[in-house]
C-alpha cells in the first residue's frame, strides 16, 4: 500500500466506499464526479501508478474482466461505453493509482475524449 493514496484507502476498505464490484484483484466504485450515468472506477488492489508501471497480466486480465461484469450489471453492454485509462501529467491523471473509467449510459460521441 502507498502512503496517503486514496485508492489503496479505498481497496482496504478503510474509507467505507461501497463497492459495485471486488474479487481477490481488484474493486470497483462509483465515480465521486460522475461523467455520464455509468462512470464506475475499476482499480486494483496493489498500488501500481498507472498502465506503464510493470502491472501483471493477472491484474490486466482481472480488471477486463471486471468491466465485463460491470457492465452487464449496470445495463451498459449492449449499447456500448467507453474505457479510459488515464497516464501521466497531459492526460489530467490526478490520482496516482492505476484505474479505468467505465463511461455509458449516454451517447459518448465519436470521438476519443
Ligand atoms: P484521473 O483523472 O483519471 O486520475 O481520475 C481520478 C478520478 O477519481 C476522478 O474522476 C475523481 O472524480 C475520482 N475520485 C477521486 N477520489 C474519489 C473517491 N474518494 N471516490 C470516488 N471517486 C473518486
Ligand atoms: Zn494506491
Amino acid at each position: 500500500m502507498a502512503e496517503d493514496c486514496i485508492f489503496c484507502k479505498i481497496a482496504n476498505g478503510e474509507l467505507g466506499t461501497e463497492l459495485v464490484y471486488e474479487d481477490d484483484l481488484v474493486v470497483a466504485f462509483k465515480d465521486m464526479n460522475p461523467q455520464a450515468p455509468v462512470h464506475v472506477l475499476v482499480v486494483p488492489k496493489r498500488h501500481y501508478e498507472n498502465i506503464i508501471d510493470d502491472v501483471p497480466a493477472e491484474v490486466l486480465k482481472a480488471m477486463a474482466d471486471a468491466v465485463k461484469v460491470i457492465a452487464e450489471k449496470e445495463g451498459i453492454a449492449e449499447s456500448g461505453f467507453r474505457v479510459i485509462m488515464n497516464t501521466g501529467d497531459a492526460a489530467g491523471q490526478t490520482v496516482h493509482h492505476l484505474h479505468m473509467h467505465v463511461l455509458g449510459g449516454r451517447d459518448l460521441g465519436e470521438g476519443l475524449v
